[in-house]
């Protein structure tokens, strides 16, 4: 970091006990601006003994909230959901600021997880077990979800109100206590989360965050106080924090990376198809994991007419700053990340598909230091190509072209990654079969973006999640809780039976 720069960034901090505590291992990690490339603060990045001391605050918190009735835990999330909704200004403006996604796009990260709140405001309701009188003589059967105890959630930068709430949002309600490790790049939106979280009347040391990298992952990973890990990001790491995680004893689960296809048929209406393409491909700089980034025409008439159309418009996208209300899409994360993706860009064209749109080199005047692409179209991409097989996880779209519909629809099952799918078509036959052999987690049907609601699960397949429990919904219920249950009957009456050394049954 520049001197010049060091004076005017803020030391964030972990927010701990319902108190922000200084980093004390002395290691940070610089948060810039993607619009300007300025530092506006520092993410300090936690030891393995501050990550202990945040685990000894919330397993003291446990037993009291777990206690607490579900109704009134839900109360707790009704406030927040409230708090959320008056803070959302705000809330979106930080989270721009540090992740480069438009205004408007921001708010719909914290309105996601906000879905994902009002959810868990109906946790009475989600966590009552199942009862059964007279299971045998007088032998009643019932059973019970019980929180796990200290929970975790490390999350990534694209989604750093969403994701973090998927998570802490009903791993609490359910009972449990909660440590969020945020990416190290966009920190403050969660710290500005776990404010609001105790406004709305959580007790101290049910939400923490505890900042930090790798460091911080192992020691969660390791610790034996902490029960279960929810991980989202790139496939690697989650293969890792799974297989660490479980060999520990805990319980996992770790989303990945993603490449999404969407196939257009013959039939499919070009101009609708165009539209959902330049949202599902460039919005929020390609850095979603829903985002669409292979096109797979079906015929080469069908590819023609696309390119024709999809051209100008990816020409013409409007790249701007995050605060600006005309902007289609912001600056990417960081630079590191811009060098990445234009790597990509480079890759492609070396690897000979037909670059025909190149966003590399947009420079936004005022903004020379932003961590700027335009948005970039390939043709002709093969998947033998290493561009195709990869996530590039930025403002370019491929297109694959496929001779038939089987062709084309064996592309996104025989790919590494299996997060979401989209097929445009107006006939019933051709979509009802691909939805079905299909080898991905959420399909579209004339939907770019098929990012289930909170009261549906998410998750991918293959190696977009490890694990086999999804993302809130009754999934998130299921893996935030123990399923209990007992089989009772009462001593009235004196003996009932004899020894038995044979297996009960109801024959
Ligand atoms: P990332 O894997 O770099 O980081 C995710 C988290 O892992 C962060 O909290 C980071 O601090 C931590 N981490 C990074 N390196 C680590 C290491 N070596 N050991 C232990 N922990 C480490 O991901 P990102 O760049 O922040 O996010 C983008 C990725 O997330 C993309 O691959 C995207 O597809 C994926 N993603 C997936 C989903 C999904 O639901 N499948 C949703 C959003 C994002």
């Amino acid at each position: 970091m520049a001197a010049r720069d060091r004076t005017m960034a803020k030391d964030l901090t972990h927010f701990i006990g319902g108190k922000h505590v200084a980093g004390t291992s002395g290691r940070f990690l610089d948060v810039t601006n993607p619009n300007t490339g300025e530092v506006t603060a520092r993410t300090p990045l936690a030891s393995a003994a501050e990550l202990r001391a945040a685990v000894s605050v919330a397993a003291k918190a446990f037993p009291e909230w777990a206690a607490t009735n579900p109704q009134r835990r839900a109360r707790v999330m009704f406030e927040f959901k409230r708090l959320l909704e008056a803070n959302m200004n705000e809330l979106a403006e930080l989270l721009s600021a540090e992740h480069g996604k438009v205004i408007a796009d921001s708010k719909g990260d914290v309105q996601r997880g906000l879905e994902v709140i009002e959810f868990a405001c109906g946790i009475p309701h989600l966590m009552k077990g199942e009862f059964t009188e007279g299971a045998g003589p007088g032998i009643d059967m019932y059973s019970m979800r019980q929180p796990l105890g200290v929970c975790a959630g490390i999350t990534p930068f694209n989604f750093p109100a969403m994701i973090p709430m998927w998570m802490f949002g009903v791993s609490i309600a359910c009972g449990n206590t909660f440590i969020v490790k945020p990416s190290e790049k966009d920190p403050s939106v969660p710290i500005r989360l776990a404010e609001l979280f105790m406004e709305a009347g959580a007790p101290a040391g049910v939400l923490n965050v505890v900042n930090g990298d790798k460091e911080a992952v192992d020691a969660i990973l390791t610790d034996p106080m902490i029960q279960a890990v929810s991980f989202v990001g790139s496939s690697d790491i989650a293969q890792y924090v799974y297989a660490t995680g479980t060999a520990h004893g805990k319980r996992v689960q770790a989303m990945g990376g993603a490449k999404n296809h969407a196939i257009i048929m013959p039939d499919a209406d070009m101009d609708q198809v165009v539209n959902d393409l330049i949202g599902a491909g460039y919005g929020s700089a390609g850095e979603r994991c829903m985002a669409i980034s292979v096109a797979v025409p079906v015929g080469e008439d069908t590819a023609d007419r696309l390119v024709e159309k999809l051209v100008p418009r990816v020409q013409s996208l409007k790249v701007g700053i995050s605060t600006a209300a005309d902007s289609d899409y912001g600056p990417l994360v960081t630079k590191a990340h811009m060098d990445k993706v234009s790597s990509y860009i480079e890759m492609g064209v070396k690897e000979g598909a037909k670059l025909l749109v190149d966003g590399r080199g947009f420079k936004l005047q005022g903004y020379e230091n932003g961590f700027f692409l335009g948005g970039s179209l390939f043709d002709h991409v093969t998947p033998d190509m290493q561009s195709y097989k990869d996530e590039i996880f930025g403002p370019v779209l491929q297109i694959v072209r496929a001779k038939t519909f089987d062709e084309a629809a064996e592309l996104p099952t025989n790919h590494q990654y299996g997060n979401g799918v989209a097929i445009f078509t107006r006939d019933g036959d051709a979509a009802r079969s691909f939805a079905s052999r299909v080898q991905v987690g959420m399909v579209g049907i004339n939907v770019p973006i098929p990012v289930p609601l909170a009261y549906h699960t998410f998750g991918g397949w293959k190696r977009s999640a490890f694990g086999d429990t999804n993302q809130h919904g009754t999934e998130g219920v299921k893996f935030w809780t123990h399923i209990k249950t007992v089989t009772s009957r009462w001593p009235t009456g004196g003996v009932k039976e004899a020894s038995s050394f044979v297996i009960p049954t109801m024959k």
